[in-house]
């Protein structure tokens, strides 16, 4: 073998001996194969081993801040604390290397310069900065998320004749600031770890403070017993709920929304987590506290008025509140006794965005053009975080590519762990995985496990390479990102987005979906034949290619959601009960926002009265009016059905809207609901005035089978002499009765609507010969000239995507100015979903905004539309 003769040469080297690199490489032992850790430092440890500032500890309990891949490893070791001081983590750093006789195969004091690929040895060669060479077949790197030191943008740093530290880079022996005049920068959680123990020994303490975090008590001391139990009472099950968790920490997940719970709840819940003292308890107090702004916005005026009764001095107190980012969105600290230490007399906190460090001179820091004078300055500045240590290492992939350039915008990564163009090169909590949004243990074990599994498999299907393909690369990217997009993380400022960084490109680097939704897309990817990866071997090579998440996170949850009803498919239902169903399915959603009025009546159908229900603004009015009408495939669907949608269209929109309740099938079949919405038109373009409209000022909206008839009541509008409608939205509309579109096959099933209950709303509806006139099927007009401006929302996971997509094609062409918006991993009723599938938000802000527009009246607001793209 070429590692017999050549000693250098193994089957995979890990870069970093931190807790990553010691498990992968016990791992990698255990399977028998060849490898080598080189890391930078002189002993194992990773993160514990160079932050050794006063008060450095972990900020996820000690209970779950631990190896579980081993029972007999458990049993060896005890942790003193709630949360362990660094030196003890370290000791079990060091007992993990001990246990498992780790040091022999870790270099030490090596730090990794380069590493190019050989394509046509199959091997990666890598150098160290002091001129080792290497050889491997993998190589990993397993060199940490938050172990590359932010580099400094400080004028003067060479000037300053005092003492300097780094909290990420603090001197083995003990340092003592008694008696000294010290500087910190910095309020991230190192500063806030650090700060009330240097204020105990300096004579003066002075806090430079850029931007203030949210902070809550550690509560620290002796674990709790009952904290414990769980453990304690069954091992293998408290690790496997951990590793099932969305943080990787046990925890039942409230169903408590911050809005809709009372006063009373809200503050128990508050109090409850802030006498905890555990990150996980504090993201948990509302189901919905990293989502809506509101929810977010309780917890964070609570965090305000903890600060201000803690901290004497009300000015000082205000600058420790933060107000420019959600609770949570940038990384929780957790302290001891931080917002006190501001109450002692020597210790004084500058504002660096009223007062911006100037430069540091010879003896302090310059601030506003005076120098206070300083013994010692510790920078607490933090890290360039998840992708600096990786691309501090000059990594040459096929064809020379550099992985530097590849990721200039923003790091890209199949599932955080490899990436295109860089065969057999592997990342341990790389971007794009949970790692520093979840317990890093928990994560970095699955990672661990999941490449030691690849590598044996490879070798069992003698299998020499394995790289991603670029399209399961992209759809990953497109996935992380859809995960944060609906989350408040992306709206910080924070070192999730690289934004401390400058020069990073602003991109959300973790992925927010949590512990639990990763694992199973991992697994699913080995259990697809590693769907997304092209395998090559002497024998055979294979390629699986494709996207392992296309739905938008939220439309998925609730799909599987429903998936575990095991609901009965409606077509087999008869009518009643399957209206009963469709009834109880909308029974405990969201309500959807509150307006200045909701209000009940009957308008005159083509045969008969038709309830309506009409949703006013809070704006004073006249208004403009829409006529709704609502979906269900003709046969479900009422007034109720989609009321939130109604709500919801009504306050971004700033109109009457008024949804009417139109004949269903199969009691009334085909023409009824066409002829009934047109009568409704014509009733309320009339009578607008009376519900407080504004005459002359009307549009038509409908989802499905109801964007089937207001696109019907538009043609027979214009056929039929008015009345004139200034536009029309189409939500996921019927236009045709063809149902073989590739469209209906893709999406045949799986979505809610499914191309056998589609037949069935047909059935019910309109008589085979009856489906190709107009006003069943929009798209078979003999023109569809002349017809009011149309915006048309389409989604990729719809049965009816392609009849959607063909109609506002055809409007285009016959000069009808119109809108085509495509929901991107949406489905056919996953735009409907309000406070429920808040990917969707933007789309109805896209229907909205044509409402708008079609009333001259088009003013956007521009956050709340992100670009939504063409099909
Ligand atoms: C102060 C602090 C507190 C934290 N607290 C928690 C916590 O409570 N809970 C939690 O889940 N996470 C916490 N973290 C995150 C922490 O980084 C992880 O929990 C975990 O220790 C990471 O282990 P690792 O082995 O992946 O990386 P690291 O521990 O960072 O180890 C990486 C190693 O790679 C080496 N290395 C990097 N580049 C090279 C190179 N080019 N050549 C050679 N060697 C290299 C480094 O020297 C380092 O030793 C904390 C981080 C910090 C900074």
């Amino acid at each position: 073998m070429e590692r017999e003769a050549n000693p250098l040469d193994f089957d995979a080297v890990i870069v970093g001996a931190g807790f990553s690199g010691l498990y992968m490489l016990h791992r990698l032992r255990q399977l028998d194969f060849s490898v080598r850790v080189l890391e930078e430092a002189d002993d194992v440890g990773g993160t514990w081993y160079w932050n050794r500032y006063p008060g450095a500890r972990c900020d996820i309990a000690t209970v779950d801040y631990t190896f579980g891949f081993d029972p007999e490893l458990e049993r060896t070791w005890q942790w003193s604390e709630k949360y362990a001081t660094q030196p003890e983590i370290l000791r079990y750093a060091q007992h993990v290397a001990e246990r498992y006789d780790l040091r022999r195969d870790i270099r030490f004091g090596a730090r990794v310069a380069a590493a190019r690929w050989d394509a046509a040895a199959e091997r990666w060669h890598v150098q160290t900065k002091r001129g080792e060479r290497y050889c491997c077949r993998h190589l990993i790197m397993a060199s940490g998320c938050l172990s590359q030191p932010k580099a400094l943008d400080i004028q003067g740093m060479d000037r300053f004749k005092g003492q300097v530290y780094f909290t990420s880079r603090w001197p083995h022996q003990p340092v003592d600031f008694s008696g000294q005049r010290v500087a910190v920068i910095g309020t991230g959680s190192s500063g806030i770890q650090s700060i009330p123990l240097i204020a105990k020994q300096a004579k003066q303490l002075t806090v430079f403070q850029r931007t203030p975090n949210f902070s809550i008590p550690a509560s620290n001391g002796p674990v709790r017993p009952e904290r414990r139990a769980p453990l304690e009472e069954n091992r293998a099950a408290y690790r496997h709920a951990a590793r099932v968790s969305r943080f990787g920490v046990p925890c039942e997940p409230t169903q408590v929304l911050g809005t809709y719970a009372t006063p009373e709840v809200q503050r128990e819940r508050f109090e409850a987590a802030w006498q905890e003292g555990e990150l996980i308890s504090f993201i948990n107090i509302f189901a919905d506290s990293l989502v809506s702004l509101e929810s977010n916005a309780l917890i964070a005026g609570r965090i305000h008025d903890k600060i201000r009764a803690i901290v004497e001095d009300p000015v000082t107190a205000e600058l420790l509140c933060p107000k420019d980012h959600p609770v949570g969105s940038k990384r929780l600290c957790v302290d001891t006794d931080y917002y006190a230490t501001y109450n002692q007399p020597h210790v004084r906190l500058v504002d660096l965005r009223q007062t911006p460090l100037e430069t540091l001179a010879e003896t302090g820091i310059q601030v506003a053009g005076e120098t206070l004078p300083f013994d010692a300055i510790v920078f607490a500045t933090g890290f360039d975080a998840m992708t600096g240590a990786i691309v501090s290492v000059d990594i040459t992939g096929r064809d020379g590519i550099s992985l530097k350039d590849k990721w200039t915008d923003g790091p890209h990564t199949y599932l955080g762990l490899t990436t295109a163009g860089f065969p057999n090169f592997f990342m341990i909590t790389g971007p794009g995985s949970p790692s520093v949004l979840s317990n890093m243990m928990v994560s970095i074990e699955q990672h661990v496990e999941w490449i030691a599994d690849c590598l044996a498999r490879m070798r069992a299907d003698f299998m020499t390479t394995i790289e991603p393909t670029t399209t399961a690369e992209a759809g990953w990217g497109a996935h992380v990102d859809d995960c944060a997009q609906i989350t408040l993380y992306p709206q910080a400022n924070s070192w999730y987005m690289g934004s401390n960084v400058p020069g990073k490109p602003r991109v959300f680097l973790p992925y927010v979906g949590g512990v639990d939704m990763y694992k199973k897309a991992c697994d699913e990817v080995v259990a697809r034949d590693y769907l997304g990866f092209q395998r090559r071997g002497p024998r055979a090579s294979r390629t699986v290619d494709g996207v392992i998440r296309d739905l938008q996170p939220d439309v998925s949850m609730v799909l599987d959601l429903l998936g575990t009803l095991n609901l009965p498919e409606i077509e087999s239902l008869p009518v009643e009960q399957a209206r009963a169903l469709y009834k109880q399915l909308a029974a405990n959603r969201p309500a959807g926002p509150r307006l200045g009025e909701i209000t009940e009546g009957a308008l005159p159908g083509a045969d008969g009265p038709l309830p309506y229900r009409l949703y006013r603004p809070t704006t004073p009015g006249p208004h403009p009016v829409v006529a709704y009408f609502h979906g269900g495939g003709w046969v479900l669907g009422d007034l109720e059905a989609d009321d939130p949608l109604c709500r919801d269209l009504c306050k971004r929109s700033d109109a009457l809207i008024v949804s009417i309740d139109y004949r269903r099938a199969p009691e009334a079949r085909f023409p009824a609901a066409a002829e009934d919405a047109y009568a409704a038109v014509k009733w309320l373009a009339k009578h607008a005035a009376d519900l407080g409209g504004e005459p002359g000022m009307l549009a038509v909206a409908g989802w499905s089978a109801g964007g089937n008839i207001a696109a019907v009541s538009c043609q027979l509008a214009r056929d039929l002499g008015g009345p004139h409608i200034l536009g029309q939205v189409l939500l996921t509309p019927v236009t045709d009765y063809d149902l073989s579109r590739p469209s209906y096959v893709e999406n045949a099933d799986g979505y809610l609507l499914t191309a056998p209950l589609m037949r069935w709303f047909w059935e019910h509806y309109a008589d085979t010969g009856t489906r190709s006139d107009h006003r069943c099927s929009p798209l078979r007009a003999a023109s569809l000239s002349g017809l009011p401006p149309a915006c048309v929302v389409v989604c990729q996971f719809d049965p009816l995507r392609d009849e959607g997509v063909a109609y506002a094609n055809a409007l285009q062409d016959a000069g009808v100015p119109t809108r085509l918006i495509f929901g991107r991993g949406q489905t056919h009723s996953s735009i409907t979903m309000v406070d429920v599938v808040v990917s969707g938000a933007k789309y109805r802000a896209e229907m909205a905004s044509a409402l708008r527009d079609f009333f001259g009246n088009g003013e956007r607001d521009s956050a709340e539309l992100p670009a939504v793209s063409a099909p």
